[in-house]
């Protein structure tokens, strides 16, 4: 695999420092954005319908799409087109950003905490099966950092206890599963455009939806429950039957993506690159282990690169003295006070085994291959 960006180590600029993420801004962007400043469209306007269109195509295999203002928007809309309701029962996972499990609570959907696969931190399918009850309604995934959840065992179990999918996408923007997009094995699938993702508008998200008939409701509830397009045409019967909310993009919001939708394939080879060479450099140290994707089937593109070592607290303030910043990033969410009343019985035992041990390190567009391969060494060293 070649380096496609141009190699400026970050440290060897003036600020001799890594940071954890850093936002991909495409070169086009100032003059993208200053001709929509200087046109009718800043909101919703004709370059969000673009820009579905381009996404779809690009990364959904084009399953009808919706733009909205943030993942976590397109999750909730994904939770309320899915029908879930007051008390119906959903499997989740117990560990993930808490934008995947927080809009249940805006439902009060009654929450059940799956524990981790701990070779990859995604659901473990195993404990979801255990969790199935006749009230189960939806099985909601996340694909940790890139890598993604075996798909096909989990279309099996939803079709066999006839259970909606609703895939958590935000870290797995273009990765696809047997060739084909992998918003093809799941009801809904949910994409992020917050700042540190693949690509960003700031904040934004994307909603793919497989069952084309919830389509018109999913740009309704988009807007205050409005059929927007009939409003504009004048056609419009006046009258709102269902609550929406107010999840659009906005036509700046769109240039960004359309312009960072070119640039795609070079993030995807750099992001690999730089977690490849990790793999390389780390490979042979005893004390580190990785979380990996063994599925052949699987094509991913890495969002972040997660290690595993009994001395992570010694690793993180070593690495931070050589101005090299790692984290957890995610935690547990049966921790935070919001979900207690739902971990009740529920044990967690890989969960348990891994929540000291893990962290992330540095993955963006702004580090290079050189970077990468000075923090590997300083790893080695540190934890020789
Ligand atoms: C980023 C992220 C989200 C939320 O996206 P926002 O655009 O910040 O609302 C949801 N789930 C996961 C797993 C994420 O990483």
């Amino acid at each position: 695999m070649k380096n496609t960006f141009k190699d400026y180590p970050l440290l060897e600029s003036k600020k001799k420092s890594v940071p954890l993420f850093y936002p991909h801004i495409p070169k086009r962007a100032k003059k993208v954005v200053s001709k929509v400043l200087s046109g009718r469209w800043v909101g919703q306007g004709p370059l969000v319908d673009k820009f579905e269109k381009v996404f779809s195509k690009k990364f959904c295999d084009n399953l009808p799409v919706v733009a909205v203002g943030a993942g976590t928007d397109a999750l909730h809309l994904s939770y309320i087109l899915a029908g879930l309701k007051k008390d119906d029962e959903v499997i989740c996972p117990v560990f993930t950003c808490t934008a995947t499990n927080i809009p249940l609570l805006y439902i009060g959907a009654k929450i059940k905490f799956a524990d981790i696969d701990p070779n990859n931190f995604n659901i473990s399918i195993e404990h979801v099966e255990k969790l199935i009850t006749k009230k189960t309604k939806a099985v909601i995934f996340v694909n940790y950092g890139g890598l993604i959840c075996n798909l096909e065992k989990l279309n099996f179990l939803a079709k066999k206890h006839k259970l909606l999918l609703i895939q958590d996408a935000a870290q797995s923007l273009g990765a696809k599963y047997n060739n084909k997009s992998i918003s093809r094995y799941a009801d809904f699938t949910i994409f992020s455009f917050q700042a540190i993702k693949h690509i960003t508008s700031g904040d934004g998200g994307v909603l793919c939806i497989k069952n084309k008939s919830l389509f018109k409701k999913a740009l309704r509830i988009r807007w205050f429950g409005i059929d927007r397009p009939k409003k504009q045409g004048g056609t419009w019967e006046n009258d709102i039957k269902e609550i929406g909310y107010k999840y659009q993009l906005t036509d700046i919001g769109a240039s960004l993506l359309l312009e960072s939708i070119k640039e795609f394939n070079k993030i995807k080879s750099h992001r690999n690159l730089i977690c490849k060479t990790y793999l390389k450099k780390i490979d042979k140290n005893n004390n580190i282990k990785f979380l990996t994707n063994t599925n052949k089937k699987i094509k991913p593109v890495m969002w972040l690169f997660t290690i595993l070592t009994p001395f992570k607290d010694l690793l993180q303030k070593k690495l931070r003295q050589k101005r090299i910043e790692t984290n957890q990033v995610h935690f547990r969410n049966d921790k935070y006070s919001i979900f207690k009343k739902f971990v009740k019985k529920n044990k967690f035992p890989n969960m348990d085994k891994i929540q000291n041990n893990y962290l992330v390190l540095p993955v963006h567009t702004k580090m290079s291959v050189t970077d990468a391969k000075y923090i590997s060494k300083t790893i080695n060293k540190i934890l020789k």
